[in-house]
């Protein structure tokens, strides 16, 4: 089984030496994709320099580390496992012979063709040392570069052989290569820097290392990034072919990231608005699950007209509830991340404001903890439709059992988690929230219909692998 996780990459390229710092600072800025492990590699004059570690990239990354990462191009990553491997061996860049030198690659995604390459390429006497998706596209592009000599054209043929949702940095020879999947489900966004140009997974990234985004890289499109500047761009994906992932929107990204030109905060927002129209509630209180439902509970408190109030005070030293791996430390943390506001709550019909529900393990818990603070009714509103169905491209939403809404209506799920009332967001005021197609969209953990064909899973019918 391959790792699966959703992961965060950065790349940077520029005319003068010092590529770590800013990459330093990029993945400061995704921290919230993944905080398990982090690395960074650079290149200086044919000699790569590389540093992963486990933990938070400024636990990793002190200025002596940083300085040792000479020269002037260089990617990054954090990672987020959910397998339980979560060691050293499997954090990210991974160093790969490519162009017979040292080079890195890091990604985020996860392949669904894993084991049909990995065959084929053992076939080919090519040996692949672990199990992760990340060696083995080096792998293939390192097999299709033995073809093509060119390191483009070797990822173009790569590419049209992986199927999945992928957003990968590769640095190779002096230069940082950056590509995306052929419907751009993982996302990947190209900028300028002081000095340079860059790539990473959300636009917040490039803002913070002192740059801008100029656009998102395209659906199958490469990007060759040399001596600060965007030299060379190709792509492998049909014209108009999408499928970008809704959960971005939803709870991944951060609110001050623009994806595909859509505003991640004002898609939250009017999912509150959205969802006080569909599933109005009687109450005296709007409260949102902090910090990730903040603008959905405003947005259901201006349509409404019930007032918000921060009910639940979260400590901003714990990580993140979805992305700690393991089950028990999950439950634990909850108690300890949130904290309700003595007084305010007591005798209230509250509204509860939450991004998603994928297990329901973690509301469970919020509910309880407003009851206790004696709010007289708890109703939650959930800014996602119910998700009902795995994600198999790299966001750990693995098997059906564990999702709370699968084979429950609303009132089920409300009986679970131990709240009056549930009411999700449709899957038509989602896609309007986002403001893109239903048909750019990636839906598949909601209808249970899946963009590429996945092995026993229905697929969306626009369209099909012929097409890619
Ligand atoms: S299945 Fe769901 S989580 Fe996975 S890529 Fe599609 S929309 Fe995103």
């Amino acid at each position: 089984m391959p790792a699966r996780e959703q992961c965060g990459v950065v790349g940077v390229s520029l005319q003068s030496t010092g590529a770590a710092p800013y990459l330093f600072r990029g993945l400061r800025a995704l921290q919230h994709r993944g905080q398990e492990s982090a690395g960074i590699a650079t290149s200086s004059h044919g000699t790569l320099y590389h540093r992963k570690g486990m933990g938070l990239v400024h636990e990793i990354f002190g200025q002596e580390i940083l300085d040792t990462l000479r020269g002037p191009v260089g990617i990054g990553h954090v990672r987020y496992s959910t397998t339980g491997s979560s060691d050293l061996e499997n954090a990210q860049p991974i160093v790969v012979k490519i162009r017979d030198q040292d080079g890195a690659i890091a990604h985020n995604g996860d392949l669904v063709n894993f084991e049909w390459i990995r065959r084929r390429l053992q076939a080919q006497g090519v040996e692949l040392l672990g199990d992760a998706d990340t060696e083995m596209m080096a792998q293939l592009i390192a097999f299709e570069y033995g073809r093509t000599r060119e390191l483009d054209a070797a990822i173009r043929r790569a590419a049209a052989e992986l199927v999945g949702g992928y957003a990968v940095v590769l640095l190779a020879g002096g230069r940082v290569y950056a590509f995306r999947d052929p419907l751009g489900i993982r996302p990947l966004v190209l900028g300028t820097v002081d000095g340079g140009a860059a790539v990473a997974s959300e636009s917040v990234a490039l803002e913070l290392m002192g740059g801008k985004a100029t656009r998102d890289i395209a659906p199958g499109e490469v990007v060759v990034l040399d001596k600060g500047q965007v030299v060379k761009t190709s792509s492998i994906a049909s014209p108009g072919a999408r499928a970008h992932c809704m959960f971005e929107w939803v709870y991944f990204s951060r609110p001050d990231s623009i994806a595909e030109g859509r505003s991640v905060y004002e898609a939250r927002y009017r999912l509150g608005e959205r969802l006080a129209k569909e599933s109005p509630a009687e109450a005296d209180l709007v409260v949102p699950v902090p910090d990730s439902a903040r603008p959905q509970a405003l947005g259901f408190a201006s349509v409404s007209g019930i007032p918000y109030a921060e009910g639940l005070i979260k400590n901003r030293f714990v990580e993140r509830t979805f992305i700690l791996p393991d089950q028990r430390r999950r439950e634990f943390e909850v108690r300890v991340k949130l904290h309700p506001v003595p007084g305010l709550l007591r005798g209230k019909r509250v509204v509860l404001l939450d991004d998603s529900i994928v297990r329901g393990t973690t509301l469970r818990e919020i509910v309880q903890m407003v009851r206790s603070a004696g709010a007289s009714r708890v109703d939650v509103r959930v800014g996602c439709p119910p998700i009902r169905a795995p994600c198999y491209f790299g966001v750990d939403m693995k098997a059906r059992r564990e999702l709370v809404a699968h084979g429950r209506e609303e009132a089920e799920v409300a009986q679970v988690i131990g709240a009056d009332s549930v009411h999700y967001v449709s899957v038509a005021g989602l896609v309007e929230a986002i403001g893109l197609p239903a048909q750019d969209l990636c839906l598949g953990c909601l209808t249970g219909k899946y963009p590429v064909d996945v092995p026993e899973e229905r697929h969306r019918f626009q369209k099909s692998l012929g097409e890619f």
